[in-house]
């Protein structure tokens, strides 16, 4: 198969949390490629409680000092400096966390900043421009769409669903059917409850680096690419 027709993979991480440092030693294993959405300003210089998932696991923060040797050969994208409800705050502030997040991932791991994910998923017309001005390429939002390029409006950049996701391989089978360029999801490695979990997810990096149609791709290029290509 010709390598510009296979279906490029695309996955993202967000919230810099412990988990990372195993989820990040797992793809590199398996030659995996992903971008990690952060909020440096809750790396602290300690490692930090940030809240209970699910009433069964207390997910931490990863330390500051942690984060360049966990992320080596990923990419990085902005989550925002903390972690706040852009809807909620108001504009000035919605300007100043993202700004100061892509300044401070920037300045610590010294490569471009073009990606960006809403926290919790929350944006409108308003609070996108901004992070369009702010330099960025992208933004993703939590929406699932299959296929999920071309976007309408690559500042609420649906994915085709959460690794979780009970359909995840019939969505994977709806992008090949449709000819989608790209196949994208995301998470929280704080979600990985169980070994189970954690094998589980081996086991979809095994499967679809089986799969011949595949390749797996970088964000922003591979995103750019797909939207650029197909509208
Ligand atoms: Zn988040």
């Amino acid at each position: 198969m010709n390598p510009d027709q296979k279906m490029i993979i695309l996955q993202c991480w967000d919230d810099g949390v412990t988990d990372d440092t195993r989820l990040t030693e797992l793809l590199k294993s398996k030659g995996a490629k992903a971008s990690f959405n952060l909020n440096l300003g809750l790396n602290l210089k300690e490692r930090s409680y940030s809240f209970c998932y699910k009433e069964k696991k207390d997910v931490y923060r990863l330390a500051r000092s942690e984060l360049l040797q966990t992320y080596e050969g990923f990419t990085i994208a902005n989550h925002c400096y903390e972690h706040p409800w852009a809807l909620k705050i108001s504009h000035e502030e919605w300007e100043q966390q993202v700004i100061d997040g892509r300044k401070a991932l920037q300045d610590l791991f010294q490569q471009p900043i073009l990606g960006f994910a809403y926290p919790y998923g929350q944006s409108d017309k308003r609070t996108a421009e901004v992070v369009a001005k702010a330099g960025h390429t992208y933004a993703r939002s939590c929406e699932n769409a299959t296929p999920c390029t071309p976007t309408p409006n690559a500042f609420s950049q649906a994915t085709d669903c959460h690794f979780h996701a009970p359909d995840f391989w019939e969505r994977y089978q709806k992008a090949k059917e449709t000819g989608s360029r790209v196949f994208y999801f995301w998470g929280h490695s704080y979600e990985f409850l169980s070994e189970e979990h954690w094998s589980s997810f081996s086991k979809t990096l095994d499967r679809i680096n089986n799969d011949p149609e595949t390749v797996w791709g970088d964000l922003p290029e591979s995103l750019a690419l797909a939207n650029k290509v197909q509208s």
